[in-house]
């Protein structure tokens, strides 16, 4: 819990609104992000990297509601993104095309063709074959793309397998030892225009040493590349800084960026930084209302009206959010295991939690504001939870709850 989450006399409020009254208002399952919180983060990263010429990219994936795009754009982010689809999200949102990068593995022509017309600041570039191809796109429509390559380091993030993007066997970046060569190939192109270096290691990283070392490697390259006559412009050091979700020790938004720039010391390339889950995953959290009850014969049920396809963190990587009722309660407290009504039995939100709780009352799943919205889907025909924004004592409704009418709406009976 932060400052943003607080409980006043017994009840759990985000800012000052009580979360009782959010749940009874717009119902449950239902996101609420504070914005205070939202708006922190971004300043503290903005004030950590002031010292130099710096683009705060935030990874839009990990929360892409138009009203926390906005608010971003509105402080001066820019947007790392990894479709066409977020691309039209950032534009709708406010956001400026110049201030963004385009990453991942597997962009088509559509997506280029989008991105140039629009005039991104860079594409971070991660095959030979994207690189082919993105010339010819370019070239077809009479610009110049402006790249990065995704550079992989081979650096070991420590982090959970599914979430680790930096080593030799994962599917994102070029691998180290090739990087140079596809530099000079890239040099070549006629529609290409280099302009920086790009890594990115993984996600909820809890300490500051492979962010050094992924550095470092990609420093190495440039100053090579420099010798070769390829001089780049920015260095694009990713996102992936971790967050609290229980016990975990993350280094500070400071204290990562103080990292960042002593290994940086003395360089006079604009930095890029690409943060998602920091910014957004303890600025959000899920209301889910408890149905029932349930005593089985070795295991006690809460069973939620939020599930796996509402946050599916828990189900995906066994991933830990702390969860609690939103008001103190005199029910008995008793180990729970704290499930949705999803048929899977991978559909729970937590294991064994210590609750005092009866039916009908609203638990709070905290840190959910990071791939928890972005990741959801209709699963069971379930439509998608409302998204609620807090800003001191007002609410706003910032995404409808979705209608079953709408899940269907495209779909065709064939006669
Ligand atoms: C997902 C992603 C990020 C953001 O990662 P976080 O761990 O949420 O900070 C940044 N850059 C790229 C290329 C990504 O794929």
């Amino acid at each position: 819990m932060n400052g943003y989450f607080n409980h006043q006399q017994d009840r759990l409020h985000a800012e000052n609104v009580a979360l009782e009254e959010i749940a009874q208002r717009f119902g449950t399952p239902c996101y609420v992000y504070s914005r205070a919180a939202l708006t922190d983060g971004y300043r503290q990263f903005a004030e950590a990297f002031k010292s130099r010429e710096h683009l705060i990219c935030y990874a839009v994936k990990a929360n892409s509601n138009l009203a926390i795009l906005n608010l971003f754009a509105r402080m001066g982010a820019g947007f790392d993104i990894v479709s066409g689809g977020e691309l039209q999200r950032v534009l709708a949102a406010g956001g400026a095309a110049g201030k963004v990068v385009f990453s991942g593995v597997g962009k088509s022509e559509s997506e280029m063709r989008q991105a140039l017309e629009a005039e991104i600041l860079c594409f971070n570039v991660e095959s030979p074959s994207e690189l082919d191809r993105l010339n010819e796109v370019a070239g077809s429509m009479g610009k110049v793309a402006p790249i990065s390559l995704r550079v992989n380091p081979d650096v070991d993030a420590r982090t959970h397998p599914y979430i680790s993007t930096g080593l030799k066997q994962n599917k994102f970046g070029v691998a180290y030892t090739e990087a140079f060569e596809l530099y000079r190939r890239a040099a070549a192109m006629p529609h290409l225009r280099i302009t920086g270096m790009d890594c990115h290691i993984g996600s909820q990283l809890t300490e500051t040493s492979p962010f050094i070392a992924a550095a470092e490697k990609v420093l190495a390259l440039v100053d090579r590349l420099a010798a070769a006559g390829i001089v780049l412009e920015h260095l694009d050091l990713g996102g992936g800084l971790g967050i609290r979700y229980d016990d975990e020790m993350p280094p500070s938004i400071a204290e990562y960026a103080q990292a960042l720039l002593g290994a940086l010391k003395g360089r006079s390339e604009k930095i890029i930084v690409e943060p998602g889950r920091v910014l957004v995953g303890n600025a959000g959290i899920l209301l889910t209302r408890i149905e029932y009850l349930k005593h089985g014969e070795e295991k006690n049920f809460a069973i939620v009206d939020a599930a796996m396809n509402d946050l599916m963190r828990p189900a995906l990587y066994d991933a830990f959010h702390a969860i609690q009722p939103v008001r103190k309660s005199a029910a008995a407290s008793q180990l729970y295991e704290v499930v949705g009504p999803i048929c899977e039995t991978g559909d729970f939100l937590g294991h064994a939690r210590q609750l005092g709780v009866s039916a009908g009352d609203v638990l709070a799943v905290m840190s959910a504001g990071a791939y928890g919205m972005s990741m959801s889907s209709n699963y069971n025909t379930r439509p998608r939870a409302a998204e609620v924004m807090v800003d001191g004592a007002v609410t706003h409704l910032v995404r409808e709850r979705e209608t079953v009418r709408q899940l269907y709406a495209s779909e065709k009976i064939v006669t």
